[in-house]
């Protein structure tokens, strides 16, 4: 099949190689000019450090990225909330946790795409998607170019997918109430005593900082407010700064040790569950489909999911291709809708800011057992994965634990 992807994120780039490998003629449409190095860094849990794997990135993941041990949780005056043991997590689920800057994602994805000679196409930006007169779709770029493939593959982000709107109709992301501010911090020695994740929870606001190596360490913080005006990169730094500026140590030592322009504020959007996922042939994936909150911890990691469960659906010659994308969202669809709910249910226990409330949420933390949360998660992460059999043996009636970052 010759296969059209609108957009080269995680979601774009992974998808064309499983596809790729299944004989299909990938083609990536992507609307920057240039590969992109915005944002800080993902962590990706076992579940996609799975799909890492059998896409032949894991090794290649492992080196640009860190092995975080564990997450330790704590107050806004360094009290201890307990934490997870993620080498724990880990050997049940049977793959790596690794974290990783975002541009060393995209680069890895991008040099195996490109080694496996999949074509990616920067300065297209896909503007509108139409049917012809036999009923497929024709998307048509900014630059006056158009595509008209067997199957076109929405992977164009969360906040103004083209391919969501022609699929879904008027779909706007809903803003969920909290900012994050995101930075990389780039140390001459170390900045924090251990690779791992270090979260700290206030009332209203948090701190969250996933080190890579010890002295490269990504960090975002958040704060509940309404929907911010958009204000100049500069002033953000300071911003930042100023409102973490009584938080326990590594907080102001990570964003002193963050260039200033490279702090950036987003306003945390997702997405009520679609209808559908599939018009003609047409199909979304990752952000465009199911953008989860940051909280769910998960946007990449289903991201990655899906180019498997894609390439797993597209398979061998059992029906049209309708039916083959109308199991694909069968499969994918109560997972990623389950994980957004919790997204969202972790966001409004974080940024609470009744004291009451907060107290008894960190009385839970503190008093949660980490070997059954570390079960928990493995339990959710692993559904619809060959692990999730053996795992639910081992953890039956699991539910999906709250604390995460
Ligand atoms: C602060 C923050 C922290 C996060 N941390 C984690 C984490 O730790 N773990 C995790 O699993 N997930 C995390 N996520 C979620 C994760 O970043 C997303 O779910 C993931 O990037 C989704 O990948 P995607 O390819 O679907 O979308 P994107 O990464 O947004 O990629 C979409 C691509 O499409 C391109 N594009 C957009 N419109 C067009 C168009 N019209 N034409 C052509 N191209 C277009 C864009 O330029 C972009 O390259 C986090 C998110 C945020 C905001």
């Amino acid at each position: 099949m010759d296969i059209g992807i609108l957009g080269g994120g995680i979601a774009g780039l992974s998808v064309a190689l499983a596809l790729h490998k299944q004989g299909h003629r990938c083609r990536v449409y992507e609307r920057r000019a240039a590969p992109s190095v915005m944002g800080a860094g993902v962590t990706l849990w076992p579940n996609a450090g799975f799909v890492l794997q059998e896409l032949g990135l894991l090794e290649d993941v492992g080196a640009a990225g860190g092995r975080p041990m564990s997450v330790r949780r704590m107050d806004a005056a360094g009290e201890s909330l307990g934490g997870l043991d993620i080498t724990l997590l880990d050997q049940i689920m049977g793959y790596p946790t690794h974290t990783i800057l975002r541009r060393d994602l995209q680069m890895v994805l991008l040099d195996h795409v490109t080694r496996a000679g999949i074509p990616v196409q920067f300065g297209h930006r896909a503007v509108a998607i139409e049917l012809d007169a036999s009923g497929n779709a024709v998307a048509r770029f900014d630059n006056g170019q158009s595509i008209r493939p067997d199957l076109l593959v929405g992977a164009d982000g969360r906040m103004d997918s083209v391919a969501r709107r022609f699929v879904a109709g008027d779909n706007t992301p809903v803003y969920q109430g909290f900012v994050n501010w995101i930075g990389v911090a780039q140390g001459k020695g170390a900045l924090v005593s251990a690779v791992g994740i270090q979260d700290y929870w206030g009332s209203g606001d948090r701190f969250g900082c996933v080190a890579i190596r010890k002295d490269l360490v990504y960090w975002a913080a958040a704060q509940a407010r309404p929907l911010p005006a958009a204000a100049p990169a500069a002033e953000m730094h300071n911003e930042v700064r100023d409102l973490f500026s009584g938080w326990p140590e590594p907080v102001a030592r990570l964003i002193d040790a963050t260039p200033v322009h490279s702090v950036q504020r987003i306003a945390v959007h997702d997405l009520e569950p679609l209808p559908t996922w599939r018009r003609a042939n047409v199909l979304l994936v990752g952000d465009a489909a199911h953008a989860p909150l940051p909280t769910s911890g998960q946007g990449a990691c289903q991201a990655l999911e899906d180019a498997w469960h894609l390439a797993r659906c597209l398979a061998g010659a059992d029906g049209e291709l309708d039916e083959r994308l109308l199991r694909f969202a069968a499969v994918r669809g109560p997972k990623t809708t389950k994980l957004a709910e919790q997204g969202r249910m972790f966001a409004r226990g974080l940024f609470a800011t009744d004291p009451e409330t907060c107290r008894i949420r960190n009385e839970r933390a503190k008093a949660s057992d980490p070997v059954r949360d570390a079960l928990a998660m493995a339990a959710g992460w692993s559904q619809g994965l060959p692990m999730a059999e053996r795992i639910e043996r081992a953890a039956p009636n699991s539910v999906g634990s709250m604390y995460r970052l």
